[in-house]
């Protein structure tokens, strides 16, 4: 009935999250408030990692893109499932590693790492570094030969692919930020020079089509292309690859209709090409990787708010102001993404008004939903916004300096905060 297996109604007609009542901890934390059910993101790192040991003789391993939820307990528990992390930034390594995850579970990403960065990452021991171009290449070739050590690395490529999702999360296409173009003859040219290159061991390639992907043929023809590519480059150069990592990007439910594929089903399809494809290019079946972010955290969080004024402008529509906004939630301000609006305190009534949810920031921009069904709701109940584990607290800002809302995660009833509710303090800490 609701978006997520861990969204419940209980007997007050409450709505709950991983068994916990959303009211209760609200009056409890406060609100604006992140809530995460910790059994549903060990439920969906355990079916992923299955997908691989069942469809792909565990030839593989699943890193959860960190940028999708990055705080140190989310850092332990993806860990602690036996996944690697992907990691964006200097602050993505620093916050993996203050969790205690160890380096060589890192797998270093980005378009534009700084060089500060790169010194990091290569005197911490990240486990990969994905290059996305050849003046990275040489940065990271000589940062690594300074440190007297060698770097594994994978080539960011674009498999040239048009996954139909919105065009701010589309990035496998040659018109794209990311990687080194197959067409162009780049892709080629990135291989030769990290073959020559000092300090650096070339592992193999790297391929991310998009996010928020419902179907699985974008998957399968990417798998396809990149062991035709495996294939091509062994010809041309004699190297062959022994690892293909093939990103992440499954879609989830954001609303009731929305209709994600599984992952099991994904994988099976997947892995199902990439042996027919090495069999028929006679290269060796390559160990893969893939990297959800969205799909193991997303539907595992919703965000409380309380309501304050309504405002019903007639023939026009119905504003219901809530104490947050694009400070913690800035996706509809992005790119109009949709959420399943509700009630807390009336979950299972049926949804007779439509609404728009409008943030608390200067900005008129500033909704989290518009023309949205919803209960009956009036100043001072708690409304929900589900399906917000995945970039909501990662992108979170401090814009019209109010803190950011703390991370609460619940296991099976329990609740404890894992990120706290920034104070005051912490706004002007750095502030001369
Ligand atoms: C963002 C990103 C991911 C994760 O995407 P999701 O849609 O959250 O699964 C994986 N790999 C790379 C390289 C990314 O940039």
């Amino acid at each position: 009935m609701f978006v997520s297996d861990c969204i419940s109604v209980n007997e007050k007609g409450h709505l709950t999250i991983g068994g916990a009542d959303t009211l209760e901890l609200a009056a409890q934390f406060g609100t604006p408030c992140y809530v995460m059910d910790e059994q549903q993101i060990r439920k969906n790192c355990r079916a992923f990692v299955n997908s691989i040991k069942e469809n792909y003789d565990g030839n593989g391993l699943v890193n959860y893109a960190s940028k999708a939820l990055c705080c140190k307990e989310m850092c332990r528990i993806a860990a602690e499932e036996g996944l690697g992390l992907d990691v964006v930034s200097g602050g993505e390594i620093y916050t993996a590693l203050s969790a205690g995850v160890a380096a060589e579970k890192l797998n270093f990403h980005g378009n534009n790492k700084t060089l500060d960065e790169l010194h990091y990452a290569v005197k911490a021991g990240v486990g990969r570094v994905i290059v996305d171009n050849l003046e990275e290449l040489n940065a990271l070739s000589r940062i690594a030969a300074e440190n007297g050590k060698t770097v594994d690395i994978l080539l960011r490529i674009k498999p040239g692919i048009d996954a139909h999702t919105h065009e701010f999360i589309r990035t496998g296409q040659i018109d794209s930020k990311f990687g080194l173009a197959i067409e162009t003859g780049e892709a080629l040219q990135g291989i030769q020079a990290a073959l020559q290159a000092e300090a650096i061991c070339l592992k193999g390639y790297h391929c991310h089509i998009g996010s928020q992907i419902f179907d699985v043929e974008p998957f399968e023809h990417a798998a396809q292309v990149m062991i035709g590519f495996i294939a091509d480059m062994k010809a041309q150069t004699g190297y062959e690859a022994e690892e293909l990592d093939l990103g992440g990007g499954f879609g989830i439910k954001y609303r009731t209709d929305d209709n994600p594929i599984a992952f099991e089903e994904y994988m099976a399809r997947v892995a199902a090409v990439l042996k027919q494809e090495c069999a028929a290019r006679q290269v060796k079946t390559p160990f893969i990787s893939i990297e959800p972010g969205r799909s193991i955290v997303g539907s595992a969080g919703l965000t409380l708010y309380t309501v304050g004024a309504v405002k019903t402008i007639p023939d026009v529509r119905t504003y219901v102001s809530i104490d947050g906004g694009m400070g913690d939630n800035p996706r509809y301000i992005l790119y109009q993404a949709e959420y399943e609006i509700l009630n807390a305190a009336r979950a299972n009534e049926p949804k007779t008004q439509v609404v728009t949810l409008a943030g608390r920031c200067c900005e008129s921009g500033d909704l989290i939903q518009e023309n949205a069904p919803i209960q009956p709701v009036a100043a001072g109940d708690i409304v929900a916004v589900l399906s917000t584990g995945a970039y909501n607290y990662s992108m979170a800002s401090n814009y019209n300096r109010i803190p950011r809302p703390p991370v609460v995660l619940v296991d099976r009833g329990q609740a404890r905060v894992i990120v706290r509710r920034e104070t005051y303090e912490d706004l002007v800490k750095n502030d001369i």
